[in-house]
């Protein structure tokens, strides 16, 4: 049984084999599993925690291998559910060194899941829901993904949404705005990224923009800054904290890598206040977690197990 269950897409990016290219430029690309909800699933199971992963997997050749990668990382995929009807979706993913990630997406991401994929016999058995901005996209996606959300709060899980804000796939950007604050409305942990914040609130603060879209149930927000760490905001208390020095080739499922540290932290610390004292150290960890994402090529091979994230924050320790 599992205590975290991710809710959305599950995908192949297609990564250039070599680091800093653009679409324009590369040549040949690799195949990587990927989905940002998968992403964590996985990257919870290798810190320790009991994932699954919810929603749909087309019964296609990429299917079958994204399947079969959840399950050698110890993911529990019996509530996904197989589709004929589509193919699985692709993501082209540009890794060019100085510019932002480019993402060229073909399929849609969320297609598939409805209301009836929704276990909610596993949801009230669980500790956590996680869920994204990608399975709001298509109308019945968004339905089961809210109907599941609203199951969990009323049982009284810990719910928390990364927005993963991918804007291609919307069809205008106040689409995007209004279903990720829908997203945060429902939540009661947030991530974001500082470029998210920016696009949901237009504060280059990070505390300032959080404590705007703080709300009741809204229990902690966390704003990522890439390689300088993250801020955590709380009703009572704010904090910066910085990420490790690391070398690294492919930024891809940092932030995953980063919410799964943060989640495990949460899960291991059931009923404790969230003091600044504990959310440093739970920062410090989904930092570590993050930074060791960067230092591999794709977004479920980097992800970091609990031995490797211990290892860096005692190394850093002794420095
Ligand atoms: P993603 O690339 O997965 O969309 P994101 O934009 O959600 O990521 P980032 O802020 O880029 O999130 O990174 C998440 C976390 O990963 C950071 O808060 C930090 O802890 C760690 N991290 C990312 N890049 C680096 C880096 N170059 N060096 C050290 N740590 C990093």
């Amino acid at each position: 049984m599992a205590d975290a269950i991710c809710m959305g897409e599950l995908l192949i990016d297609f990564v250039p084999v070599t680091t800093g290219t653009d679409l324009l430029t590369a040549t040949a690309f690799q195949k990587a599993p990927g989905g940002a909800p998968a992403n964590v699933a996985v990257g919870l199971s290798r810190l320790g925690s009991r994932s699954a992963l919810m929603g749909r997997a087309s019964e296609d050749g990429f299917g079958r291998f994204l399947i079969k990668t959840l399950e050698d990382s110890g993911v529990d995929t019996s509530l996904m559910r197989r589709s004929r009807r589509t193919r699985t979706p692709l993501a082209f993913v540009s890794l060019a060194a100085d510019a932002e990630r480019e993402f060229l997406f073909y399929g849609d991401p969320s297609a598939g899941f409805c209301p009836e994929d929704v276990d909610f016999d596993a949801i009230s058995k669980a500790k956590l829901v996680h869920f994204g901005s990608i399975g709001l996209i298509t109308d019945d996606s968004r339905v089961a993904t809210l109907q599941a959300v609203d199951a969990a709060r009323g049982a009284g899980l810990h719910v928390s949404f990364d927005a993963n804000l991918r804007l291609d796939l919307w069809p205008t950007p106040d689409s995007a705005r209004e279903a990720i604050r829908e997203g945060i409305d429902r939540a009661t942990i947030v991530k974001l990224s500082d470029d998210e914040m920016d696009f949901l609130t237009g504060s280059k603060d990070p505390v300032a923009g959080a404590r705007s879209l703080l709300h009741t149930g809204l229990t902690l927000m966390v704003v990522t800054h890439g390689r300088y760490g993250c801020t955590f905001v709380t009703r009572d208390t704010d904090g910066k904290v910085p990420s490790f020095t690391v070398d690294p080739v492919d930024t891809t499922g940092a932030g995953d890598a980063f919410m799964a540290g943060l989640l495990t932290g949460l899960l291991e610390h059931p009923n404790a206040p969230l003091t600044s004292e504990l959310l440093h150290d739970l920062c410090r960890f989904a930092n570590a977690a993050g930074a060791l994402a960067t230092t591999q090529r794709g977004g479920i091979p980097g992800l970091p197990n609990r031995a490797g994230v211990m290892a860096l924050m005692s190394e850093e320790a002794e420095r």
